[in-house]
């Protein structure tokens, strides 16, 4: 078994949660077990330094942007390996002082998240991550929050992908998710 293999073998599967007919991707026990997170850690820092810095002919990410609420406990970890800022987007209401806010669909209606004035410098690169990608209305929401503050998205990284909901065609940049689910 490889290492991602092993990451997903860990993954609670919840069906019919937080309503019936979804089935609910659960990355959190990877984080009870301290040697699968520091994989997940390494197979991310792996896959930017190989990969994402690479591609996007970047010298280095500045900021690494987090989603509400899982994106937090992600985040943060990469910006302080990398070297980079940590910068949260949050639903509306949340974050105190001039935000700049974007909208996007749920199933019924719409949401709206924000992220700080001035939290990115133009220019800057920015790599989004959430622990999973489905519609990608929220992921798009965030990259449209960077590209807003005048900074360029280079990368969406998520831990699980749902491939079959095509999220990945909304955003503006590549996107990256570790493991794939069904
Ligand atoms: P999207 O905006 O439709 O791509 O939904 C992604 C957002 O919903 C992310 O912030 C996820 O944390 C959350 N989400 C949706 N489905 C799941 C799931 O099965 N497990 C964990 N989070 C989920």
């Amino acid at each position: 078994m490889n290492d991602v293999e092993y990451l997903k073998s860990l993954l609670g599967v919840y069906p019919d949660f937080p309503k019936k007919g979804v089935v609910f991707q659960d990355f959190i026990p990877i984080m009870r077990d301290p040697v699968a997170f520091e994989t997940l850690i390494t197979h991310f820092m792996h896959h930017i330094t190989s990969h994402t810095l690479r591609n996007s002919q970047s010298s280095k990410i500045d900021v690494v942007v987090g989603l509400d609420a899982r994106g937090f406990l992600l985040g943060p970890i990469l910006a302080l390996r990398l070297g980079a800022a940590f910068v949260p987007v949050r639903k509306q209401g949340k974050l105190p002082g001039k935000c700049t806010t974007a909208s996007f669909e749920k199933e019924y209606g719409t949401d709206s998240f924000e992220m700080q004035s001035d939290s990115i410098k133009p220019g800057q690169t920015v790599v989004v991550i959430d622990d999973l990608i489905a519609t990608g209305g929220s992921a798009k929401a965030a990259g449209e929050l960077v590209a807003k503050q005048g900074g360029k998205t280079i990368e969406y990284l998520f831990v699980i992908g749902l491939p079959f909901l095509n999220g990945h065609e909304k955003l503006d940049a590549p996107s990256y998710s570790m493991i794939q689910a069904s």
